[in-house]
């Protein structure tokens, strides 16, 4: 749901827009199965399918990919997801809690259980109504997972791992963006060590970068996100088949001439050094496009690569448009803030925000197309 789905067609045309090309989401799904030699490829959709819309997306991952398992963050995202998907296998990241249990039931809802008191609080339902769980070991991340002790603990607990129906044990990847971090071998010995003693249950350690590090970290399941969203989760070069499957278009509201001198918007932070041929663009910090870009953001109109001048405001951001051709230039035209063009990764470079905190900022007052 997006503010433009709530504004009558014949309006549509002064809103920004956010295409989402469903076929390459599904192309790039395609391509991590690919890149794991056959595993289980499950699809994280939390934070609404990173911004891209959960309704959609998952949607044509299960009926055309043929994926079959989700990982969300909340009860109330894998609410939302059951609604969508009677079928699907849904992990909920976030755990379990006493007073949520009555609805992992009702929808059948699996729980990536985080510590032994979750693991004791699933334990305690009567097996015939209680949906299989996913036991997570932290192996260093220190951020959700059963501790190091506690793994010992529940290892050596055999009565409690026999009446839990655990379907997948999984850890997760503090580093796998660098490929040259120590870390990852040394979570994945760890890792390794605890699968010995689940022989018969599906492994699970890779999210997307962690797909990218080899065949070692990919066991039997694989989580990726931001691969299937187009962006590069390695410091390494992207897959060359990842395709960009969204662009955010703006429109240029007016354009102007400035002298030497003269400055472009709040703080007048931006002052040209020559005669200048200056564009508005209707896209702000309130659509998603954040102050880190003040200065040092680019667009792209009309097969040119154009820097964003002054502050990013609330509605709106300058544009230096003086080397584009300015026949081809007028109010109307579409400007390119985000996709094939002007990518996650150039964006995250220049503004030091990571392409997921760029990915999920997207807000609702675009018109969405879905194609
Ligand atoms: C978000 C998340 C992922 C996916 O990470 P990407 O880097 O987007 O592939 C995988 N596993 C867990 C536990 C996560 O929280």
């Amino acid at each position: 749901m997006s503010f433009g789905d709530s504004v009558p067609d014949y309006l549509h045309d002064c809103l920004a827009t956010l295409t989402i090309d469903l076929s390459s989401i599904i192309h790039n799904y395609q391509h991590c199965l690919q890149l794991t030699g056959g595993k289980e490829c499950a699809a994280m959709v939390k934070a609404d399918a990173y911004g891209m819309g959960i309704a959609h997306v998952a949607p044509a991952l299960f009926h055309k990919a043929n994926c079959r398992t989700f990982f969300v963050a909340s009860l109330a995202e894998a609410v939302k997801l059951r609604q969508i998907l009677p079928e699907a296998i849904i992990y909920v990241l976030n755990g379990v809690f006493s007073g949520q249990v009555v609805y992992f039931i009702k929808n059948n809802l699996r729980p990536v259980l985080n510590d032994l008191t979750q693991a004791a609080l699933w334990q305690a339902i009567s097996a015939e109504n209680r949906p299989a769980c996913a036991i997570h070991f932290d192996t260093g991340i220190n951020r959700l997972g059963l501790s190091p002790m506690d793994t010992t603990q529940f290892i050596n607990d055999v009565s409690l791992r026999k009446e839990l129906d655990i379907s997948l044990i999984m850890s997760h990847l503090a580093c796998a963006d660098d490929p040259d971090n120590p870390m990852n071998a040394r979570q994945l010995a760890d890792f390794e060590a605890i699968t010995q003693n689940f022989p018969d249950i599906p492994a699970s350690l890779a999210n997307s970068g962690g797909i990218l590090l080899g065949p070692d970290y990919h066991f039997d399941l694989v989580r990726p996100g931001l691969l299937i969203f187009g962006g590069n989760p390695s410091k390494g070069a992207m897959p060359k088949n990842i395709k960009v499957p969204f662009q955010i278009l703006g429109k240029i509201l007016q354009i102007r001439t400035i002298g030497t001198g003269q400055s472009v918007g709040y703080g007048a932070t931006w002052t040209a050094k020559q005669p200048r041929h200056i564009a508005t663009i209707n896209i702000g910090y309130a659509d998603g496009y954040p102050q880190m870009f003040n200065n040092c953001g680019w667009v792209y109109i009309k097969g040119t690569k154009l820097p964003v001048v002054g502050r990013v405001s609330m509605d709106m951001i300058g544009v230096d448009i003086t080397d584009a051709n300015p026949q081809e230039i007028g109010p109307e035209c579409d400007v390119e803030l985000l996709g094939p063009h002007i990518t996650l990764e150039m964006a995250s470079e220049v503004s030091t925000l990571s392409q997921y905190e760029i990915l999920t900022g997207v807000r609702e007052r675009y018109r969405r197309i879905y194609i």
